[in-house]
């Protein structure tokens, strides 16, 4: 059947690529109503303006709608175009008022809570306009500090991050350079010719030593939409819990549902130590083994289907196809226990020759960590696959006092200049004396949880200062110092007339 008589005939050019049911067709039709294409929804209703509708959801309309008696209604072009006639009118600015206009004049038509889509209104771009959401007011959006597409050499990248991240010298320095070489590729396109590695990362290091800070540092530094999922919540597919695929959707999601610059983003999936191998496990390991298979293709790079807008894929919500190559995938873990797995490998490395001095030494290596190699990672329960996957490994060390000090006052945004901003709005001076952070950190390292526990200790205290200072004028200054912290003494306050006096002692 030749293009002329297609044009005779007046059918459309979706109606003609069914009519020539010999010619392989190029393009598939999609549901307006659930986006999903012609292969998986099943034969689509043709509406006009190139509109297809699938079964599914034509019978979900249909059924809506004749709970009312309309019968008649669709098939009576003047009573149909009368009800359009008065939605469309209403479609100019008066969106505000709509709704109880809307209840009112369909009651009186007898049609209540019913209301047409007029097929007007879908326009060129196929977005109904009645359907309109509100625009978030925009921001002023800070310039990024870096384009992902010249990338800065790894030095200028550690630079920054030097900036927020205190310590962590060599997780600094590699990570910089997988996220250069990363961006690199993407940018330039190179994975097309030769098939390079992609530099997915692996980060082992106790909890609160700065893993989530520091790759949402770097998301941030390079402006690029990053997911945070916990590994804990994943299961394969089908079991209670998030599908794997769902971090690809929160990544989407991150990045406006703009697909092209989800596929740029990052991923970083915390808790990965979570999801090794049961040992001696009968049963079905749906949380664990399982879990690390089904994330093979997706650090590999594969296409994704994902849900627009929701968590989890129903007729309903439209879908749309991620490509998961270009993204970079982080993952991070405690890994409790990597240690006894690696001295235990060293001890009997050693054992042969100078045994009894070295296993001692072992015992006492704070940097045991860093001695990591995949074969301990496979002793501990993470499949061959998954490590091979993950081409970059490297450590963070656990934070020292010393380190904590340094988080205390040193990064960009330190929680001591955070306080102290916010006094200085009350034009009152904060300041904490060396003692006094010493003692925080002291505290902090006590509880095992890294840095994370700097801002409980702080905020249990500040409490008091946040709420009394207010109160009273004539106080310019407060000094935070070792006493207060231990409980022992009250924190030196300066009023603005010079006289210092100490609350509480
Ligand atoms: P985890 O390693 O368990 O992912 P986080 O990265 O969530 O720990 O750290 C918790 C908080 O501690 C961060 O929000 C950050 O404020 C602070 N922090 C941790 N490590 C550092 C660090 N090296 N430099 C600066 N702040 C840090």
């Amino acid at each position: 059947m030749s293009d002329k008589d297609r044009q005779e005939q007046g059918t459309t050019a979706e109606q003609a690529k069914q009519d020539s049911s010999g010619e392989k067709k190029e393009y598939e039709d999609v549901c307006f109503i659930c986006r999903r294409p012609e292969s998986k929804a099943g034969k689509m209703f043709h509406l006009p303006n190139n509109i297809c509708v699938c079964d599914d959801c034509m019978h979900k309309t249909m059924d809506a709608v004749s709970q009312y008696d309309y019968q008649g209604m669709l098939s009576n072009p003047a009573l149909f175009n009368m009800l359009n006639n008065q939605f469309t009118r209403k479609s100019g600015g008066e969106e505000e008022t709509d709704k109880e206009e809307n209840q009112e004049s369909q009651t009186t038509k007898g049609f209540p809570n019913i209301s047409f889509i007029n097929l007007a209104d879908l326009g060129n771009d196929g977005i109904p306009r009645k359907q309109k959401i509100k625009k978030k007011s925009k921001e002023d959006k800070a310039k990024p500090v870096f384009d992902i597409r010249s990338i800065p050499a790894p030095h200028r990248i550690k630079e920054q991050l030097d900036q927020y991240v205190v310590g962590q010298e060599h997780a600094k320095k590699v990570i910089s350079v997988a996220v250069y070489n990363h961006y690199k590729r993407v940018a330039t396109g190179t994975m097309d010719d030769i098939e390079i590695e992609k530099s997915n990362i692996l980060m082992i290091g106790p909890t609160g030593c700065g893993k989530t800070y520091l790759v949402k540092t770097l998301a941030r530094l390079l402006d690029v939409p990053l997911a945070i999922a916990d590994a804990t919540s994943l299961t394969e597919a089908g079991y209670i819990g998030d599908d794997i695929e769902s971090v690809v959707s929160k990544l989407l999601a991150a990045a406006d549902n703009d697909v092209e610059k989800a596929e740029q983003g990052i991923i970083f999936i915390d808790e990965i130590d979570k999801i090794a191998k049961k040992r001696n496990s009968s049963q079905r390991d749906v949380s664990g083994e399982s879990v690390q298979q089904g994330m093979l293709k997706l650090l590999e790079g594969s296409q994704v289907e994902v849900p627009v807008g929701a968590n989890s894929k129903n007729a309903m919500v439209p879908l749309t196809t991620v490509n998961t190559r270009n993204i970079l995938f982080i993952c991070g873990g405690a890994f409790p226990d990597l240690d006894n797995i690696i001295k235990e490998r060293l001890k009997k490395q050693a054992s042969i020759g100078f045994g009894a001095e070295l296993k001692d030494k072992y015992d006492q290596d704070k940097t045991i960590l860093e001695k990591v190699t995949l074969e301990d990672l496979r002793k501990f329960g993470m499949i061959p696959e998954f490590l091979g996957r993950l081409p970059i490994v490297f450590t963070l060390q656990g934070l020292s006092e010393e380190m904590l000090v340094q988080i205390l006052r040193e990064p960009k945004n330190a929680i001591l200049k955070q306080y102290q901003k916010l006094l200085a709005l009350d034009e009152v001076k904060l300041t904490f004396d060396d003692g006094a952070l010493h003692a925080i950190a002291k505290k902090a390292m006590e509880k095992d949880t890294g840095a994370r526990a700097l801002r409980a200790i702080i905020e249990e205290f500040m409490l008091d200062i946040m709420y009394e200072i207010p109160k009273d004028d004539s106080i310019g200054e407060v000094t935070i110092t070792k006493g207060y912290i231990e409980g022992t003494a009250g924190p030196l306050i300066a009023l603005r007339s010079q006289q210092v006096m100490r609350i509480g002692s």
